[in-house]
């Protein structure tokens, strides 16, 4: 069954999204079983899709997508996005799939690099065989350490190509020059966007899969103390969930959009030790900090310029990160109870 938090955050997207565009649609999410995917999958079945999930279970879990798997107009497909083929059309396919975690995609570079590569014309081949319209999700990681913040689309980025995070970096940056190479040599009707720190439920806490706040707020919870990397200055601008999929929406059936690429995230930046003391906060533990070594690479700020899609798009987010963090404490604090 449906977790409450979620299938109200999916009910909100859908009642914003006010498009039939889905509607009977065949569409493709790569790297369905995901944080990020499985949303996706939710809203877009709501919306009246006909949804192929395909993950290779590398960072996805079943849990996400399970409740699904009773419904009509739902299949979950079991296999690595760089063998994937199908000969049924597809109308959209949305490009998801990768490992996205920094501690863990150090850890598998290989195989990232190879998921956004392989991966990536995959993918365009099968859309372009299909005449489908197709979305890649790419990164703010493809700006680096960016010396201009807010940053706007049009930045060329500050990029390590060979340190620790170049695997995700420069495989997002390739994607994005595959996909742009396939829109201008065969006309392919491409969208790119570049997500910025995205939160909610289902966002991993665990080991090296964690993300900052759901590490944050699973350490909260067990009243371990926060670890916090460097001195807890650098910064990042943390996006809902509900916010980040409907703009993925409107970018994915907005003709305007066709061809671009639109940061989509949110501009209230923050320290992370800002964070971590808002996660304590909402908790309502006092569990301490530790403060460990900054990872190599980590960039100091980041903040999206968001101009393009709200002149595009008429898109900007509209839950606050406290807001935000009061739904997914809520929803991390039932996982732990065992509840659904
Ligand atoms: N971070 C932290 N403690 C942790 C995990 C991450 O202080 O336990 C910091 C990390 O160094 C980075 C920020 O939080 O500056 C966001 O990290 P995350 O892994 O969520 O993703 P990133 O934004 O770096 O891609």
């Amino acid at each position: 069954m449906i977790d409450r938090i979620i299938r109200d955050d999916v009910e909100h997207v859908v009642d914003g999204f006010e498009h039939d565009t889905f509607a009977e649609k065949s569409v493709l999410i790569t790297g369905g079983a995901g944080f990020l995917g499985s949303h996706l999958c939710d809203t877009l079945v709501a919306l009246g899709a006909a949804v192929t999930c395909l993950d290779n279970f590398s960072t996805g879990l079943l849990k996400n997508v399970d409740h699904l798997l009773p419904k009509r107009g739902f299949r979950l497909v079991k296999e690595d996005v760089s063998n994937f083929k199908e000969n049924e059309k597809f109308e959209f396919i949305f490009h998801f799939a990768s490992r996205a975690s920094p501690e863990e995609y150090q850890l598998y570079p290989v195989e990232t690099l190879l998921a956004n590569s392989r991966g990536s014309h995959n993918m365009l081949e099968l859309a372009r065989q299909h005449d489908s319209t197709i979305l890649f999700a790419s990164s703010s990681e493809v700006y680096g350490d960016p010396q201009v913040v807010p940053t706007p689309e049009s930045y060329l980025g500050n990029i390590n190509h060979l340190g620790a995070r170049s695997c995700y970096v420069e495989g997002k940056r390739f994607s994005e020059s595959l996909f742009m190479a396939f829109h201008r040599k065969y006309g392919l009707d491409m969208r790119i966007v570049r997500i910025f720190n995205t939160f909610g439920p289902r966002l991993r806490g665990d080991g090296f899969y964690a993300r900052v706040l759901s590490r944050f707020i699973l350490q909260a919870l067990a009243g371990k103390r926060l670890t916090v990397y460097g001195d807890g200055s650098q910064t990042r601008s943390f996006c809902y969930i509900t916010d980040l999929i409907l703009g993925v929406l409107l970018v994915s059936s907005n003709v305007k959009a066709r061809g671009e690429v639109l940061n989509l995230g949110s501009s209230q930046e923050i320290p992370i030790l800002d964070a971590a003391k808002q996660v304590v906060t909402i908790v309502g533990s006092n569990p301490g900090l530790s403060f460990h070594p900054l990872p190599e690479d980590d960039p100091m700020r980041r903040c999206p310029d968001t101009g393009k899609a709200k002149e595009i798009l008429e898109w900007e987010p509209q839950v606050s990160l406290e807001n935000g963090l009061e739904r997914t404490i809520s929803w991390f604090r039932k996982q732990a109870d065992g509840a659904s």
